[in-house]
């Protein structure tokens, strides 16, 4: 008797706490809510888009998933293309590879030591590339000993190239600014440099 008495105080005990608890929980959650700000507008996006340098490229991680194609050479009918991705527009330049009929993955690392291959076998064959900057399609208005200067990767080399060196005064240009022209900004026609260099003298 006494003990049953006991199990239903404490009983008691426990369900009163457990509505204590679920009250705590509610009050709790609706304070949470109440906290919460409102959804917040669309973040205005930033003044121009700085090209970020792009993270080094991963290590080539395909070849070690076609090692189980086999160790054949490159069919005379295969398809080679040799691709370079470029990080600051994420564009991939494409050529058509020559006089690698015969080659084993093996002998591709070797003469191409800084391409991934991302496709081996009978009718295809892709070895790509990771480079920093932008692709030949885009015209890079930047800086060079304090002087503006306007850079393109040449479609040959893939090599970023100075083109023409306007040495533009941008005095008027803000400590911001300044530092994305140090980064690179990117354009596509000659036309929109000078308009955005005429928007900052005026
Ligand atoms: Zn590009």
């Amino acid at each position: 008797m006494f003990a049953a008495q006991n199990r239903a105080k404490l009983y008691t005990l426990f369900s009163a706490f457990g509505i204590a608890l679920f009250l705590l929980g509610v009050s709790l959650g609706f304070q949470a809510g109440a906290d919460t700000p409102p959804p917040s507008p669309a973040q205005p996006p930033a003044e121009a888009a700085a090209p970020q340098t792009p993270p080094p490229s991963a290590e080539p991680v395909a070849a070690a998933r076609v090692d189980a194609i086999g160790q054949a050479g490159i069919h005379p009918q295969a398809d080679v293309v040799i691709e370079t991705a470029f990080g600051s527009c994420g564009h991939i330049c494409s050529r058509q590879g020559e006089g690698v009929v015969g080659c084993t993955q093996s002998d591709l690392n070797e003469r191409f030591p800084d391409y991934a291959i991302e496709e081996f076998n009978k009718d295809k064959v892709v070895l790509r590339q990771q480079k920093p900057g932008y692709c030949p399609a885009h015209l890079i208005l930047t800086m060079a000993e304090g002087k503006t200067v306007i850079m393109q990767t040449d479609a040959q080399t893939l090599q970023s190239e100075r083109i023409i060196d306007p040495a533009w005064d941008i005095s008027g240009a803000d400590a911001a600014l300044v530092k994305q022209l140090e980064a690179g900004i990117a354009f596509d026609e000659l036309a929109q440099i000078d308009e955005f260099i005429e928007n900052l003298e005026s």
